[in-house]
């Protein structure tokens, strides 16, 4: 079958790859959708810890064939792709804190993954979809969900306000899941202005340009004491550095953006933290018990009920066989993009 295959930093390529063995326990699935993520661009950019590897773990398609002790009935439905393969055994496991297993695999990072013409995984690493649903909305599933968890993470709810710093796909999925569940206020901020026009599009009430202002002081003039949640959805320093300003004593700050390993934090961050007596928390995967967690419910509910607009995410469709020449463009910085949708199943 035809996969894309990162074989070194910087280098991806369509290759000719043997067919997933589908063992005990797996389902086989045929890919028609599966969306680049911002791990994705990272690991092609920065390298990955292991050649080749087939990338990608937002995805979605048809489960073709299920193995030994799994259901028949499974083969013809439509699912997304669930990518964390915890071992379901270990003490973590057990208490349900699936993204601290011990002995965790992960498709498309650790195992082969969705940019590929099919893919196979344990049965309990699919969501079934209703087939009404596009299989790239389904695809979509997966950011949605760690959107979401952060929120819980967070403590959101009904009627609180928040800011989201960072617009890009969590970012974006953050301000519809706040305007889902019920913000009174929802402030994003990017340094890129489309990514503030498309978080204004799907529900942000203030967008602001840290580039143009100062963040902390539009938040104060617009809440007084500071938003009672914070997100870090940018992965930046400047941002996080700004989470704690922001954020109004005895509130909630989660970080769910990817830093820099070799930035630093001045201390004075620390003291802001005391001072307002915040919680602070971080975000890893988007899991919970019972395994997945409601956070696939919750996305694959929203996605049908039209809560969530994930056709507004995606900015680029292509075939597999032209993610070469779409990856090249984003190692150079070329392509401006949100969500970009790679379908296996297209003829280039
Ligand atoms: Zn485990």
């Amino acid at each position: 079958m035809k996969a894309l295959a990162l074989e070194d930093r910087l280098v991806v390529a369509i290759r000719d790859v043997p067919e997933p063995v589908v063992g005990a326990g797996d389902v086989l699935l045929e890919v028609h959708a599966a969306a680049v993520c911002g791990s994705d661009i990272h690991r092609f950019v920065r390298g990955h810890r292991e050649y080749p590897m087939i990338l990608g773990h937002e995805a979605a398609g048809v489960i073709t064939a299920a193995g030994a002790d799994v259901d028949p009935a499974l083969v013809g439905r439509h699912a997304a792709l669930v990518p964390l393969i915890p071992d379901h055994t270990c003490d973590q496991c057990l208490a349900g804190r699936f993204s601290a297993c011990r002995a965790y695999s992960f498709v498309g990072s650790r195992r082969p993954g969705a940019f590929a013409e099919r893919v196979a995984v344990p049965a309990l690493n699919v969501l079934l979809v209703p087939d009404e649903l596009p299989f790239e909305q389904a695809a979509l599933i997966e950011p949605s969900t760690v959107a979401r968890h952060l929120l819980d993470l967070g403590g959101f709810g009904r009627g609180q306000s928040a800011i989201v710093l960072g617009a890009g796909s969590i970012g974006l999925m953050l301000v519809q899941w706040l305007r889902v569940l019920g913000a009174s206020l929802i402030i994003a901020t990017d340094v890129a202005e489309a990514n503030l026009e498309a978080a204004a599009a799907l529900g942000a009430h203030v967008t602001l340009n840290p580039t143009k202002l100062t963040v902390a002081d539009e938040v104060r003039r617009l809440t007084g004491a500071g938003v009672d949640l914070s997100v870090e959805a940018a992965g930046s320093p400047q941002a996080l550095a700004s989470v704690v300003e922001v954020t109004r004593p005895k509130g909630t700050v989660v970080l769910g953006g990817n830093q820099p390993v070799d930035a630093s934090l001045p201390m004075s961050f620390v003291e802001a933290l005391m001072r307002r007596e915040l919680t602070l928390t971080g975000g890893f995967m988007s899991y919970s018990a019972p395994w997945p967690g409601h956070e696939w419910t919750d996305s694959l509910a929203a996605a049908l009920d039209g809560g969530l607009d994930l056709p507004a995410m995606i900015s680029h469709r292509a075939p597999l066989a032209q993610a070469p020449a779409i990856f090249e463009e984003i190692g150079a910085h070329r392509l401006v993009h949100r969500k970009i949708v790679l379908d296996p199943t297209a003829r280039s």
